[in-house]
């Protein structure tokens, strides 16, 4: 634009009423957004560098697509692609408004007052969401060294977000809503990572901690003699500091599952904002809650740019 034109839209600001002025600053902001959006897929552009179906070195540039993305042809399966397939953030629309997204997102603001602030309809709202969760949940990690505390929680289940009831209802005895159990585990002084369980039951929390577990690291849990039995079933050698209540909550000043413990607290607390959360996305919010926790709120494109690095 040459600057007559911005000089024009400058002498025209003092004569616009309130409503038009807001409406000025939101396009602005919303063009703004837009830009940078557009700064961090330029640069994911630059690091392709095989084909995301086939891994192929082989490929050829071919057009762009809509939104002015380069698309390339694989020459090996012959399939399209660009520098958002494979991504969380592929085939959305709108990206003017993902930082605002991710930015209410990280406030734990509701779907539906999100659709009303950004002007985008529930179902929008309810696709990125879990576009948004995708992302963390899938850089958990494959297992824990050092001084590692582990603990179960509860949540009851839910079939929110599903569009079909099971046929199969869980319900047993009068009516109660079952719980789905799911373990928190911390790898002491580094991370946190979640396993939901389908029942509570020993075989199921053995798969989901066994995994975790490594040769010399000490494993601290509560009471639960299953625990016991799984460290006992192991052919690795490790440390098991059980922590049971009226011993003392904390062993040599070092063992304890304190962390854990607070975690689960502050996963909840954080939870009652979405007014229930379907079990089927238990996974995802556990991977958002960890990963806010362990990046606290960055860089307004934080979220883009990693989930472009997927
Ligand atoms: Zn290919």
């Amino acid at each position: 634009m040459g600057i007559n034109n911005l000089d024009k839209i400058l002498q025209l600001v003092p004569s616009l009423n309130y409503a038009d002025t807001k409406w000025l600053n939101n396009s602005v902001k919303e063009k703004l957004n837009s830009d940078t959006v557009g700064k961090v897929i330029a640069e994911r552009e630059q690091t392709v560098s095989d084909c995301p179906h086939c891994h192929s070195i082989e490929f050829v540039k071919h057009g762009v697509t809509t939104k002015g993305i380069q698309r390339y042809r694989c020459k090996e399966c012959r399939k399209t692609f660009c520098s958002l397939t494979g991504t969380p953030l592929f085939k959305m629309r709108k990206e003017d408004k993902w930082l605002a997204y991710a930015a209410l997102m990280w406030d734990g603001v509701s779907l539906r007052k999100i659709a009303r602030h950004l002007k985008i309809n529930l179902r929008t709202a309810f696709f990125w969401r879990h576009r948004f969760l995708q992302m963390p949940n899938q850089n958990q990690p494959a297992s824990f060294t050092g001084i590692i505390e582990a603990d179960e929680a509860f949540l009851p289940e839910s079939f929110k977000g599903c569009r079909q009831m099971p046929r199969e209802s869980r319900k047993r005895g009068g009516g109660k809503v079952p719980l789905v159990p799911f373990l928190i585990s911390y790898q002491r002084g580094d991370q946190f990572t979640y396993r939901v369980m389908d029942r509570n039951t020993k075989e199921n929390l053995a798969e989901a901690i066994t995994p975790l577990l490594t040769e010399g690291c000490c494993l601290c849990t509560d009471g639960n003699l299953s625990y016991k039995s799984i460290v006992s079933n192991l052919d690795i050698k490790l440390d098991h500091k059980r922590i049971i209540a009226s011993d003392g909550r904390v062993i040599d000043d070092v063992y304890h599952i304190q962390h854990v413990n607070g975690f689960i607290a502050h996963f909840k607390e954080w939870l009652d904002r979405f007014k229930g959360v379907g079990t089927a996305y238990l996974g995802n919010y556990l991977a958002w809650h960890i990963w806010m926790r362990d990046k606290g709120y960055g860089e307004e494109t934080l979220w883009i740019n990693e989930a472009l690095t997927v």
